[in-house]
C-alpha cells in the first residue's frame, strides 16, 4: 500500500504516519525528517536545505526528488510505504508519478488532513520534537511522561526552530501557494481521501484506518 500523507504543516501528517507505519509494517518516509538528520549530522545536503527551512521556504525539488525516488526503491519499501511531506510541489508530484509509472505502480491514497490555518499556528508553538528519534509531542495534546524527555528513546525535546510563530506563517503562505494545488492533482487521479484534522488524534487515525481498509 502507497500512502501520500497531505495537509498544512502541522496538521498532524507525522503523527498519524507513524501510528499507520505501525498498524500496517509499512516504512514511515518523511522528508523533514531526512533533512533534519542530515543537518544534525553536518552533510552537504544538510547544510544546504537547512537554509530553505529556516526560512520556511521549500527545499528545491532537485534535493528532494532523487532522495526520494532512491529511497522508495530500497527492499523494506516492497511493500509499501507511507510518504509524509513528499510531494510538496506539483514537479515533486509528476516524478514520484513517472518513477512509480516506469514500474506499473500508482498512489493508493493520498490523505488531506485538514485543519484552519489558526488552529495550525497554536499547535505548532506546543509541538515538541526529539533530537533523537523524530519522535513528535505536544505540550498539551501529547505530553510525554516526563517533561521535555522522549518517551521513546530518553533524549531532550526541543521547539523547531521552523515552528516559531514568524515562520509558521511563512510556510503556511508556502504551503497555500505550492502544496495546496497537489489536493486537485490527486482528485483527478481518483486517489484523495479528506479527513477533519482537528478532531482528537485516535478519531482522526480510525476515519483514516477505514480509508485505506486497515
Ligand atoms: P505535521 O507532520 O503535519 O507537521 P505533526 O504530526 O507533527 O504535524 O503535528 C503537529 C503538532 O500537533 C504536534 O505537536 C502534534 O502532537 C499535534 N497534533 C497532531 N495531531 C493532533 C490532533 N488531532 N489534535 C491536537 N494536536 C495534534
Ligand atoms: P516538515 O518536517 O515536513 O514540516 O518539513 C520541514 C521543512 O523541510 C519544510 O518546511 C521544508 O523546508 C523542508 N521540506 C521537507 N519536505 C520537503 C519537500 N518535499 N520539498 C521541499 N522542502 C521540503
Amino acid at each position: 500500500m502507497k500512502i501520500i500523507m497531505l495537509g498544512a504543516p502541522g496538521a498532524g501528517k507525522g503523527t498519524q504516519a507513524k501510528r499507520i507505519a505501525d498498524k500496517c509494517g509499512i516504512p514511515h518516509i518523511s522528508t523533514g525528517d531526512i533533512f533534519r538528520a542530515n543537518i544534525k549530522n553536518g552533510t552537504e545536503l544538510g547544510a544546504k536545505a537547512k537554509s530553505y527551512m529556516d526560512k520556511g521556504a521549500l527545499v528545491p525539488d532537485e534535493l528532494v526528488c532523487d532522495l526520494v525516488v532512491d529511497r522508495i526503491q530500497q527492499k523494506d519499501c516492497e511493500n509499501g510505504y507511507i510518504l509524509d511531506g513528499f510531494p510538496r510541489t506539483i514537479p515533486q508530484a509528476e516524478a514520484l508519478e513517472a518513477a512509480l509509472n516506469a514500474i506499473g505502480q500508482k498512489v493508493d491514497f493520498a490523505i488531506d488532513i485538514e485543519v484552519p490555518d489558526d488552529n495550525i499556528i497554536n499547535r505548532m508553538a506546543g509541538r515538541r520534537a526529539c533530537v533523537g528519534c523524530g519522535a513528535t509531542y505536544h505540550i498539551l495534546f501529547n505530553p510525554t511522561k516526563v517533561e521535555n524527555v522522549c518517551d521513546v528513546c530518553g533524549e531532550k525535546l526541543i521547539l523547531r526552530d521552523d515552528d516559531k510563530p514568524e515562520t509558521v506563517k511563512s510556510r503556511l503562505t508556502v504551503y497555500h501557494d505550492q502544496t495546496q494545488p497537489l489536493i486537485d492533482f490527486y482528485t483527478e487521479r481518483k486517489v484523495l481521501a479528506e479527513v477533519d484534522g482537528t478532531q482528537s488524534m485516535d478519531k482522526v487515525f480510525s476515519d483514516i484506518l477505514e480509508i485505506i481498509g486497515a
